[in-house]
């Protein structure tokens, strides 16, 4: 009997032990998780072989890191209330093949290829930035994105008619790793635009920055509770940050535009600190494909009419 009692005993230490060191390795492994990403993207595209640094090997990697975030939901879930169900799958999945091969796409024959038109015809060239090192370049590709996303989303909250297009990624109520690609194709193509096309830069330096911003965009949607370094929310875009921007209080709305680098709007004033579980617009109402697409027309046309006619146009 004593020997079962002590036998008991044991086992129950040792498990509880054993727990307690895999609470330990998850907190550990929650709080490294994001930097160990970039860490993962950087390495890949730094060492990746010529016949590898294309569009396809782009596509895949992208899908991977959507698909790798995705996955963590399962791991380690932030909110029970934004637990992934079939139907938002659905509708992130619809759009991750939306924003990856025809927003892509089009972006590159209406903004990229002109852009590098306009650069050949104008004689613009920046040699001296393909010299610089490969860290260098990923990081200069990075800010330039992420200078023209800030202004741009900044401009979105801004300014009513470009709101339009940026209100039904703003209208979702919940948040997941592929939400970052959702809302009006208006705007994610307004918000692929960049003028990277104009430098010299690498092909790998731009499809790395890329690649991270994905990877940082993604966790800043994704139901994954972590706990990142210091010096990475500092930098970088966090979920506690976004969420913020995606509550349904208009002064959280005007706050925190960085789609990765947060530390733009510590720079230019528009930094909010906290987070918020409860995310939407107005009565917090869920809006289907069809009506994220036909948004901007639906409260334009009436907002254009109400100012023709010299009326005090209702705004939604
Ligand atoms: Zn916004
Ligand atoms: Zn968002």
């Amino acid at each position: 009997m004593l020997m079962q009692y002590a036998f008991c005993q044991c086992f129950g230490n040792i498990r509880e032990t054993s727990w307690r060191g895999v609470i330990r390795v998850m907190k550990l492994a929650m709080t490294w998780v994001q930097p160990a990403f970039l860490a993962v993207i950087f390495a890949f595209w730094s060492l990746a072989p010529a016949s590898w640094v294309n569009a396809s090997t782009m596509t895949l990697a992208v899908l991977l890191t959507y698909g790798a975030v995705q996955a963590l939901e399962f791991v380690s879930e932030r909110h029970a209330s934004w637990r992934i169900t079939w139907r938002e799958f659905r509708t992130d999945f619809f759009y991750l093949l939306l924003f990856t091969f025809v927003i892509a796409w089009f972006t590159q024959i209406a903004a990229e290829n002109p852009l590098t038109a306009l650069k050949a015809s104008l004689g613009i060239a920046t040699p001296w930035i393909m010299a610089l090192p490969f860290v260098l370049q990923v990081a200069l590709v990075l800010v330039v994105i992420e200078f023209g996303q800030y202004w741009m989303h900044r401009l979105m909250h801004g300014n009513y008619a470009f709101w339009l297009t940026h209100a039904p990624h703003h209208h979702m109520t919940q948040l997941n790793a592929l939400k970052g690609a959702t809302g009006n194709p208006i705007e994610l193509f307004l918000i692929s635009l960049s003028v990277v096309a104009l430098l010299d830069v690498q092909l790998s330096a731009v499809f790395c920055a890329s690649n991270m911003l994905t990877g940082i965009t993604c966790f800043a949607h994704a139901n994954v509770k972590t706990t990142p370094p210091r010096w990475y929310s500092y930098l970088f875009t966090t979920i506690e940050h976004h969420s913020l921007h995606h509550s349904t209080l208009f002064e959280n709305n005007f706050s925190n535009f960085g789609n990765g680098l947060i530390l733009l709007d510590r720079i230019f004033g528009t930094y909010r600190e906290g987070f918020s579980e409860i995310v939407g617009q107005d009565e917090r109402k869920r809006l289907s494909i069809w009506e994220q697409w036909v948004f901007p027309a639906k409260h334009g046309i009436p907002y254009i009419k109400a100012k023709l006619a010299g009326e005090t146009p209702t705004v939604g």
